[in-house]
């Protein structure tokens, strides 16, 4: 396999999907030569097949806004890969959201599941139907018009979706409640769920906790056992960012930043539980914007800007892709930045992730580092299976491990001859290999 002449191809088939191309590339160029070590794989075209979807659902869903209009969105399902378990993947709801961001997504869903230890294919979907501004009722309303197309290509051994950026608990459950009624089954598709009817604890928290957990597994090989006088920079002020904050400042750390898709606070005396809970509120029951927070507590507010300017010694981005491009990067660096761990996906462009590595600081991709939040999702799908629930520290606990093994998993792949851990490369041959295993062993299917 040659990189360049696979990307020149696929971008011949799939046109004007660069999103998706950013994915690929960065993954091939990391599994290249593991990849043509092993001629079995080229033989069986194992990349075309790992790189391509299964399928692709692609659908109109047509709902009716406060005022009697009738109104369309777009929505999708991609189906990536499910070698080593049924297709798992969250739904997003946002107006950028079209093909190449989700088939970006699922690729990366269908690696980060095979690190997780747990038996989980990938895939993703989702709308340019955007909550924000929409009542609770027309949520309910698209949420209910979304699965009554979806939802006889989902069950609990074929598809389980979550929640990812505009869709939380209150998404989750429309859909499931939905889902429940035209399916007449009740075992648990769809993950993310209220405590009341299925949910695992800890999954809310679990993104955020995770790369927390996973950070705190890459400072220990460095002597570094909490967070105290850390300096965090954290962008987006949504599931992963809150539970983020909330992993660093219970280990000592002071967050400066948070984020919207309108601009960023920064607040030089951290933020602390009691200035969170009003963050969380905000996002959550007043659906405000995170400027209120500057009016609030009379703090700097930066409009149409992303924090990374700001001084940090640790940056946890957590809001979307491509959100730190070489220039925010090399700031990042210069000013002091140790360590970069993805809360959210893809968020650092490829030249980003090149400015990391060259200056060899601890760099967490995506993959590895917010994989959390899909492995307590694997664990919800086992307790509904079980008909039981773990308690609270049950749960943590099983992340904590996961993120380890994930950890050391890109240490083994990853460790270069003069001892710097390239985790990009670890987690990408690591997640790799286990799906190219298991759809060797299954034959051209
Ligand atoms: P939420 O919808 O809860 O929060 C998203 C946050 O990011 C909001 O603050 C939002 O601001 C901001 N944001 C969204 N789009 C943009 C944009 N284009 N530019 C700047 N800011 C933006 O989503 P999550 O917290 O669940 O997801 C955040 C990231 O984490 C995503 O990349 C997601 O894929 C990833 N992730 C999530 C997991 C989960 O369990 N939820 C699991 C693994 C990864 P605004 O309100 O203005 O839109």
């Amino acid at each position: 396999m040659k990189v360049d002449q696979f990307l020149d191809n696929l971008k011949r088939r799939f046109p004007n999907e660069p999103e998706y191309h950013q994915a690929v590339e960065e993954v091939l160029l990391s599994i290249e030569e593991t990849y043509n070590a092993h001629p079995e794989f080229e033989k069986q075209n194992i990349i075309e097949r790992i790189c391509i979807p299964d399928r692709i659902f692609s659908f109109r869903v047509t709902w009716v806004d406060d005022k009697g209009n009738v109104k369309t969105n777009m929505a999708y399902r991609v189906q990536h890969n499910n070698a080593i378990g049924p297709y798992k993947g969250g739904i997003r709801f946002h107006e950028s959201v079209y093909p190449s961001i989700l088939k970006f997504l699922a690729f990366e869903q269908t690696f980060k599941n095979a690190l997780t230890t747990l038996p989980m294919g990938g895939a993703k979907g989702g709308s340019d139907f955007t909550p924000q501004g929409k009542s609770d009722s027309e949520v309910m309303r698209f949420c209910q018009a979304y699965i009554l197309e979806l939802w006889r290509h989902i069950g609990p051994e074929t598809d389980v979706p979550a929640g990812d950026i505009g869709v939380g608990g209150r998404e989750v459950a429309y859909m499931f409640g939905m889902y429940r009624k035209l399916a007449q089954e009740n075992t648990g598709t769809f993950t993310g769920k209220g405590l009341e009817f299925g949910g695992s604890l800890i999954r809310p928290e679990a993104t955020g906790y995770g790369n927390i957990y996973f950070l705190m597994n890459m400072l220990k090989r460095k002597g570094i056992n909490d967070l105290k006088g850390q300096v965090v920079s954290i962008s987006g002020s949504g599931n992963v960012a809150t539970y983020t904050a909330e992993k660093v400042l219970e280990l000592g750390g002071k967050v400066i930043t948070m984020s919207d898709s309108s601009g960023y606070i920064y607040d030089a005396e951290g933020i602390d539980s009691e200035k969170l809970a009003y963050i969380f509120d905000l996002k959550n029951v007043q659906r405000g914007r995170i400027k209120e927070y500057a009016d609030k507590y009379n703090c700097k507010y930066v409009d149409g800007e992303r924090p990374w300017s700001e001084k940090c010694t640790i940056a946890l981005p957590s809001a979307t892709q491509n959100e730190i491009d070489k220039q925010e990067a090399e700031m990042l660096v210069s000013n002091g930045c140790m360590a970069v761990s993805e809360g959210a996906n893809m968020p650092s462009t490829m030249e980003a992730v090149e400015v990391f590595l060259k200056n060899k600081i601890l760099y967490a991709p995506g993959k590895a580092a917010n994989a959390g939040g899909v492995s307590v999702s694997g664990l919800e799908m086992s307790q509904n299976a079980m008909k039981l629930s773990w308690p609270k520290e049950e749960v943590d606990k099983r992340l904590q491990d996961i993120m380890a093994s994930i950890h050391e998993a890109c240490v083994k792949y990853g460790t270069e001859p003069d001892g710097f851990v390239n985790y990009v490369k670890g987690a990408n041959i690591a997640g790799f290999m286990k799906v190219a295993k298991a759809m060797m062993a299954q034959g051209v299917v």
